[in-house]
């Protein structure tokens, strides 16, 4: 792929990006997960529940939730980021947490350990160069039509603006098929993997929809050669605000994180 700065090649080592002491890329293997987006309390308290005692290294959630329809649950905002941070600090564990807007940088940096990028936002090039130019690491998630290319390119304006530490994720594209919400483009990863030095994680539960495809579309992940996974889970998925067709309940999740741990260490991987 022409013009890229950011290249694989035999000179430069794999960027490694680190966050507390949770490390993603060159080895090491992230399992990432949370609720789609932040409901109350007592779900976050669930949530601590599911994932205390567990190889999960980072909490995902939504506070500002950049949602399809406009009177979907647009999320708690900096409630939100609160009870994120409070969960997050009692599993002793990172957050990463989007911002859906410019305007959100500051508020959302006060709480999160790692930026997200959404997928709505993958072309939103001034949002890419101001998290460039700031200190937290980034977790980019590649546009749902967005091709290859253009998920590097934006990608560069993140670590061209100065910020190497950045997580690319695929979350699946768009296609004919409406028995899925989205196609997890596992052939992206592959290339990927090939030819840029950013770590590359997977989020198999907005690439399906569905939680009973994302236990074996995680496993794929890690086999296709994904440095992590990053899942939606819920206390009770019936009940949730958003996203509860492709959130794992507890069991579910107990048996994701037992055999895609046991996976990623076959595969040579430290969890
Ligand atoms: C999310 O991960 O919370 C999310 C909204 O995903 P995406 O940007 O991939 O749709
Ligand atoms: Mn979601």
């Amino acid at each position: 792929m022409e013009n890229l700065q950011y290249t694989r090649n035999w000179k430069q080592k794999d960027i490694v990006v680190a966050i507390g002491d949770t490390r993603v890329g060159r080895g090491d293997f992230l399992l990432a997960a949370g609720p789609c987006s932040v409901e109350n309390s007592r779900q976050m308290a669930g949530i601590s529940d599911i994932l205390s005692g567990t190889p999960v290294k980072l909490l995902r959630g939504g506070a500002f939730k950049p949602r399809t329809s406009p009177y979907s649950f647009q999320g708690l905002g900096e409630e939100g980021l609160k009870l994120l941070r409070q969960t997050a600090d009692a599993l002793r564990i990172p957050l990463v947490t989007e911002v859906t807007d410019l305007k959100y940088l500051e508020l959302v940096s006060r709480y999160a350990d790692v930026l997200q990028i959404g997928s709505r936002n993958m072309a939103a090039y001034e949002l890419l160069k101001e998290a460039g130019r700031q200190p937290k690491p980034v977790l980019l998630k590649r546009g749902m039509a967005a091709t290859v290319k253009e998920f590097l390119y934006a990608a560069e304006y993140v670590a061209a603006g100065g910020n190497e530490q950045l997580i690319l994720c695929e979350r699946g594209i768009r296609s004919f098929d409406p028995e899925f919400r989205n196609v997890l483009d596992l052939n992206a990863v592959t290339l990927l993997k090939r030819i840029t030095p950013f770590p590359v994680i997977v989020d198999p539960s907005h690439g399906s929809g569905r939680a009973d495809a994302v236990l074996a579309l995680s496993l794929a992940a890690a086999a296709a050669g994904a440095d992590g996974v990053m899942i939606e889970v819920h206390p009770s998925p019936g009940t949730a605000l958003s996203d509860g067709d492709q959130s794992l309940d507890p069991d579910r999740f107990r048996v994701w994180a037992k055999q895609l741990s046991a996976l990623a260490r076959f595969l040579g991987k430290r969890i």
